[in-house]
């Protein structure tokens, strides 16, 4: 039993109350609101301060006798972004009754938020509240309530049990613990029984729960601590520590900068100022599109029949998932599909129908509980998954109220969709071929509809304000998602000028579609081969219709991250063959195992590493493991018809690893009885593999520099840590030094040279690579078509000039100043 005092002076009111049904219909748990008259929340009882959402708008404590407590100051105040609020607590603390946690202008949050009522909630069930008496002012410190039964009684349950491991992780991916990595710890979870919880500093969260681990707002480079109790804990931590530790192929890229994204639209006139979700330009016809909510009972029709129904309504969105193509669409299929597994939202919505609700009002309870536990964490990007549950909550619904699929909304041709939020399901049902761009009053740039608009290339504008919805039905509209623009009311001169960009933007692209296919020649008659990078089976085909030579880099550690065991050398050897086959008879350049240090998987258990970049990873791995190599050199050889086959090795610092490696290359084809020899490359991807590259070339077949590494450890600076992403710049001048000298090296031995790493992909790049000397590049498929028309308009001796000039700049924003000038 726990006693609450007042944590505001103000008046207080029973739950109902408040006008917003997640906490009035308790959806998020028991308590009561308190209407504040002054400006200042203080702790109810003796606790931790287990989270403040970063906008100051909400506290979450976990009471000393075990329960968890809300306390969110007024409604939709997230929309605040933090102004009128001062934060006084830190995370972390223990705090005693009456000490204060947040400070706020009554004023200020008064003047803009929808209501200043406050609710305080009992997260989650098995505790009840006894309240004494509404409607009468309270001061802070007075009496107001107890806490019986239920938080935390089988908290330690887990913890009792034989075995426990832990590991800590740095969170390499880009975007922290958003929907689908969240669902990818779940699914990596599933073979395992072990009990796990995921912690950032105070906060933690149920690692089988992707709603939980939502709320976790894991971030890009904090610490994880992975703690699994059972009797497969230490293969249960070490396979999430495996899964995390690599980036689930989120690495590559520190955070974007976020445009901030304003708390209410700037209307200037008849323009109106969002966030820009998927660039590009467009004129269309303002079509809103109206969604109508399906009505639920309240009461169910008997405990078993509502469980039967929901299962049968969650079964059949699962088949329906199932079903979803590939690409976008599959991945967020995929997180959709996590979600209706999750057993937080399994665990509530049973719960309201043991007590006597229907199906589909536990399920929108269940989801919309989540989505404003999402909300109160006030951190932007989890707040942008409440589309994802709110997707899920339409749909199920939708099942269960027996509704045929919804229909495609009629859209005129080139429609501008307006709507307060476009939710994937609603995106995926619409006609393409006359979408010309969206606009919604609310959402974010990195939901999942964002994804998937980017991925269809259709422009799209978020978080720009209601004002939106009140655009007329028809009114021809100008959306400039470049520069995160709605023009409601363009003028005839605006539209000519639009049109004219539009009219240009399209030759431009379909020219470089178009030549695409060509090979690409400067236009003095160089040839600069472009091939791309692919990281999955499925990337070959979309290399090739984008007019790839081939593929330059294929990174096999696809086939090794994310699993239990080492992929046998048969399954290997399929999806290689399967590769090739799409690629028809253009090279396939495999690298080997890249694997280790930052990207460590389970089954290969390795000491803990400092500096897990300077370790043991790529070639070094390999060579440790001869049995890994060795099973992958013999499954190229067998998968990859050797006319097409080429291999390349990673993270070489000198010769004796190539000739380590051709060593085992050569076991292999004794072992497969390849006769022929098959070219072996090396990736220039350290310091001194470039510094040695002419002793390199002198026994390798061709070079490739893996320029995101290059760049990190030419830099010293770590490719995964924000605080050094703006300085990893692969054009800064001691790059291209290195480059430079690695491009002599391969000269001096006629090797060919090539760039794999993410500079390739850059248009920009490409006149300074190849004036160092570069002969193929080897592109995101994406990028190609516009690699090769950079490539046609440059001539050999301006190349060199201007890699000249760029080797003698003193850092990389004066290189990218001489291409601006030079371009
Ligand atoms: C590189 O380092 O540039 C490279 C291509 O390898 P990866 O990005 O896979 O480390
Ligand atoms: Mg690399």
């Amino acid at each position: 039993m726990t006693r609450l005092l007042s944590p505001m002076a103000g008046w207080l009111a029973p739950l109902d109350e408040v006008p917003d049904p997640v906490f009035a219909e308790r959806m998020m748990g028991d308590g009561f609101a308190i209407d504040p008259v002054e400006g200042l929340v203080a702790a109810p009882c003796a606790a931790t301060v287990q989270a403040i959402a970063p906008t100051g708008h909400s506290v979450t404590l976990s009471a000393a006798g075990g329960a968890t407590i809300l306390i969110h100051i007024g409604l939709e105040t997230v929309a605040l972004g933090g102004a009128g609020f001062e934060v006084v607590a830190r995370v972390g603390a223990q705090v005693a009754a009456g000490d204060p946690l947040i400070r706020f202008s009554l004023d200020r949050v008064g003047r803009s938020a929808r209501s200043l009522l406050t609710p305080v909630i009992l997260i989650g069930a098995g505790d009840r509240i006894e309240l004494s008496g509404t409607g009468r002012r309270v001061a802070i410190g007075d009496p107001l309530a107890t806490i019986h039964g239920g938080g935390g009684g089988d908290r330690d349950r887990a913890a009792a049990q034989a075995g426990s491991a832990e590991r800590v992780v740095t969170i390499p991916m880009a975007h922290g613990i958003h929907a689908r990595p969240a669902a990818r710890i779940v699914d990596t979870l599933r073979p395992f029984s072990a009990g796990m919880t995921l912690a950032v500093g105070e906060r933690t969260a149920d690692a089988r729960s992707i709603v939980a681990l939502l709320s976790l707002a894991a971030k890009h480079g904090e610490r994880l601590t992975i703690a699994a109790t059972g009797t497969d804990a230490a293969g249960a931590a070490e396979a999430i520590a495996a899964l995390i530790a690599g980036g689930m192929g989120e690495a590559d890229h520190a955070p974007p900068p976020r445009p901030p994204a304003p708390p209410v639209a700037a209307a200037i006139g008849s323009t109106l100022a969002g966030v820009t979700a998927a660039p590009g330009l467009a004129i269309g016809t303002a079509c809103h599109l109206a969604v109508a909510e399906i009505a639920v009972p309240a009461d169910g029709a008997g405990i078993a029949a509502e469980r039967a129904a929901l299962a049968s309504a969650l079964a059949g969105m699962r088949r329906a998932l199932a079903g979803k193509a590939t690409g976008a669409a599959a991945d967020i299929a995929a997180a959709h599909a996590a979600l209706l597994d999750d057993p937080a939202l399994a665990d509530a919505a049973d719960a309201a129908i043991a007590a006597g609700r229907s199906a589909g009002h536990a399920w929108r309870g269940a989801t919309r509980a989540a989505a404003a536990t999402l909300r109160a964490t006030g951190d932007a990007l989890l707040i942008e998954r409440v589309a994802d549950l709110a997707d899920i909550e339409r749909q199920v619904i939708a099942l269960l109220a027996g509704s045929e699929a919804a229909a495609a909304p009629p859209l005129p041709p080139a429609a501008i969709l307006i709507a307060e939020e476009l939710l994937p399901s609603q995106f995926m049902l619409l006609d393409m071929a006359r979408l010309a761009g969206i606009c919604t009053a609310g959402g974010g740039p990195t939901s999942h509809v964002a994804i998937l608009a980017a991925s269809a290339g259709v422009p799209m504008l978020v978080a720009a304000g209601p004002a939106v919805t009140a655009i007329p039905e028809g009114r021809t509209l100008v959306l400039d998602a470049d520069a995160a623009r709605l023009e409601t009311d363009p003028g005839v001169a605006l539209l000519a000028e639009t049109e004219a960009r539009l009219a240009d933007r399209r030759r431009a692209r379909a020219d470089a579609v178009a030549a695409a296919h060509d090979d690409a020649r400067t236009a003095d008659g160089i040839r600069i081969e472009v091939f791309a990078n692919l990281g999955a089976t499925g990337d070959a085909a979309a290399a090739v219709a984008a007019g790839g030579e081939g593929c330059g880099l294929l990174r096999t550690e696809f086939l090794f991250l994310d699993r239990a065991t080492a992929p046998s050398e048969d399954e290997q050897a399929r999806d290689y063959a399967a590769i090739a086959a799409t690629l028809g008879d253009r090279p396939l350049i495999v690298r080997t195992l890249d694997i280790g240090g930052d990207k460590p998987v389970a089954y290969l258990p390795m000491a803990a590493e400092e500096n897990p970049a300077l370790g043991l990873r790529g070639v070094r791995l390999t060579l440790a493991r001869p049995d890994l190599l060795d099973t992958q050199l013999r499954a190229i050889l067998r998968g990859v018809p050797l006319g097409q086959c080429r291999i390349m090795v990673p993270m070489v610092i000198e010769p004796a690893e190539l000739r380590a490696v051709r060593h085992a290359l050569d076991r292999a084809r004794i072992a497969t009885g390849v006769e022929v020899a098959i070219p072996l490359g090396v990736m220039i991807e350290t310091p001194a593999a470039a510094l040695l590259a002419d002793a390199i070339a002198r026994e390798a077949d061709f070079l490739s520099i893996g320029s995101n590494d290059l760049t990190q450890y030419a830099l010293a600076c770590d490719r995964g840590n924000p605080a050094t992403a703006a300085r990893v710049d692969a054009l800064h001048p001691a790059v291209l030094r290195l480059i430079a000298e690695a491009a002599k090296g391969a000269a001096a031995h006629g090797r060919w040279i090539g760039v794999c790493g993410g500079l390739a992909s850059d248009p920009a790049a490409a006149a300074i690579l190849i004036g160092l000397g570069i002969t193929e590049l080897s592109a995101a498929p994406a990028s190609i078509p516009a690699v090769k028309a950079r490539v046609r308009e440059l001539r050999l001796a301006d190349c060199r000039a201007i890699a000249a000039r760029a080797l003698a700049c003193g850092d990389a924003a004066e290189v990218r100043a001489l291409i601006g000038e030079t371009a």
